[in-house]
């Protein structure tokens, strides 16, 4: 094999445009040409760099992937790093992953700089990169380790997560497959890059079938509605977050305009939604704003994306498909066991898109397997052939006076309520019951909430020992995903009662 397959594909589409960003569009042949530069400004005089890690902060665009495929294309190991997060946590992530060189777009100088002293590693600025003169590159074998993405820790400490250039192909082949990309299509990518969804689902499925992709530096309702009303997308990919902002954007759009932004999306082909549960309440107001039943997925960075509403075919709310092209899954109670259809149970998953390991943690690898499937934490019922995500087990499955719930349940009904905007549910240390139900909220403006006033309501709705037993009004944390952090709920819950009487 002389070269990574997604090299070799971009010689293919050579004159076709890849990228588009910060208003330049650039072919595949300049893409090859970039990311070669870096990958002999990385070498210098090796003439591999044998799995050598290096971190990488630019700002999504052209020159982000160029080093990329850049470190691909020398024989390293990209470890993206992103710039929203603070420097301690960058500087953790370089010296977990043992990366000894940094590339840095010039924007990020500073950083860049504490981070290379650091790790006593090399600082590659971006333009003395692209500037180099290209060489002769390794031949990069498919077995070898491609990536090192940080999960995101919205459970528990971030892990890398490493996956090699065979797992990467198979995890996008597979979405390819499914969603049936061809070179003619136009995607936004409005995600962060540090992240499996914006990386593999939208930039390498994109790229691999020689089709274009327009980069946003960051997300902005008003940007993206642009770029969807231009007519140049055939394709948009998001988190629930996300089209939350889109809907609010639209309600507060003018009424001459709202019919042109509605239009509009009927002219994309696929809507997807996925990296945390698409509120049934925000799939439905989608649809009926654009015409689209948003396709929802289930994924995560160890295994890239393993289950899917059909392409073709009815979206179920609340449901999330079938395997994926290439996926096995199933579900298995406490002891390994398979469970019956209809009874909640962990989701293993096994394929040729599952990560090679947590670097540098062969006992959590190991621990994360059995007898060959991944485990992924996330509780999932069989319904009707589909799946349905109940939660994750660690966090969402709340055990109070005996009884197992599912937050995520719970926040479906609340999403309900007139007065609440958002809202996350979380059990909270008991002596009585084990962990009692709580719940944070964002209110709608202008509303007033009280506890009493929730939980009579509630009623009507919900099983007694399902009903919030503590209200907080809140801004909801949310990562750079815009996932919300539910490690940093329960803290706003204290020992003791809290009547919660709020007004937004
Ligand atoms: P990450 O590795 O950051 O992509 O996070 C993966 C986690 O996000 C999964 O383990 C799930 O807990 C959650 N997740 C991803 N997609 C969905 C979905 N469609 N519905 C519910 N949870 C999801």
């Amino acid at each position: 094999m002389a070269e990574l397959p997604l090299i070799h594909r971009a010689r293919v589409h050579a004159d076709r445009i890849c990228i588009r960003a910060g208003g330049t569009t650039f072919a595949y042949d300049e893409l090859l040409s970039a990311s070669a530069r870096v990958a002999s400004a990385l070498l210098g005089d090796r003439r591999d760099l044998e799995e050598r890690r290096v971190g990488f902060l630019v700002p999504p665009g052209f020159e982000h992937v160029a080093v990329q495929w850049g470190i691909w294309r020398a024989g390293g190991v990209a470890v993206p790093l992103a710039p929203s997060h603070p420097k301690r946590e960058l500087r953790h992530t370089m010296r977990d992953a043992g990366a000894s060189v940094v590339v840095v777009h010039p924007g990020y100088a500073d950083a860049g700089q504490v981070l290379a002293d650091g790790a006593d590693g090399r600082l590659l600025p971006t333009p003395d990169a692209l500037a180099t003169e290209p060489g002769a590159l390794p031949e990069v074998d498919e077995t070898r380790r491609a990536m090192i993405v940080y999960t995101s820790g919205t459970t528990g400490n971030p892990k890398g997560v490493v996956t090699t250039h065979a797992s990467l192909e198979a995890q996008v082949t597979s979405l390819i497959t499914a969603w049936e990309w061809t070179a003619d299509d136009r995607v936004l990518l409005a995600l962060p890059l540090h992240h499996i969804h914006g990386i593999v689902n939208v930039l390498t499925c994109a790229l691999w079938s020689g089709a274009r992709c327009d980069i946003l530096a960051r997300f902005d309702a008003q940007v993206v509605w642009d770029r969807i009303t231009s007519g140049a997308l055939t394709l948009f990919m998001a988190v629930p977050t996300i089209y939350r902002k889109l809907i609010a954007a639209w309600d507060a759009a003018s009424t001459d305009r709202q019919p042109a932004m509605s239009a509009a999306c009927r002219g994309l082909r696929l809507m997807v939604s996925g990296s945390a549960a698409l509120p049934v309440s925000v799939f439905e107001r989608w649809r009926d704003i654009t015409g689209h039943a948003l396709l929802e997925r289930y994924g995560m960075t160890e295994i890239g994306m393993g289950l899917s509403a059909p392409l073709h075919g009815e979206r179920v709310p609340g449901s999330v498909g079938t395997p994926l092209p290439g996926v096995e899954a199933r579900l298995v109670d406490g002891d390994g066991v398979a469970v019956t259809p209809g009874r909640p149970g962990e989701i293993e998953i096994r394929g040729p898109g599952v990560f090679l390991e947590y670097w540098g943690r062969p006992e959590e690898t190991a621990g994360a397997f059995h007898d060959g499937w991944f485990r992924t934490g996330d509780i999932g019922v069989l319904d009707h052939g589909r799946y349905r995500i109940v939660g994750r087990q660690s966090v969402d499955i709340i055990n109070t006076g005996g009884f197992n719930v599912s937050a995520l349940e719970i926040e479906e009904v609340l999403r309900m309520h007139p007065a609440i905007d958002e809202c996350a549910v979380v059990g909270v240390p008991d002596s009585d019951l084990g962990e009692r139900v709580c719940a944070a909220v964002e209110l709608r403006p202008g509303h007033r909430l009280t506890l009493e006033g929730l939980r009579v309501w509630a009623k009507q709705h919900l099983a007694v020992y399902k009903i919030p037993r503590e209200l907080c009004p809140t801004v909801l944390p949310r990562n750079a995903m815009g996932k919300i952090m539910k490690r940093s709920i329960s803290p706003m819950f204290g020992p003791g009662d809290d009547d919660g009487d709020v007004d937004s």
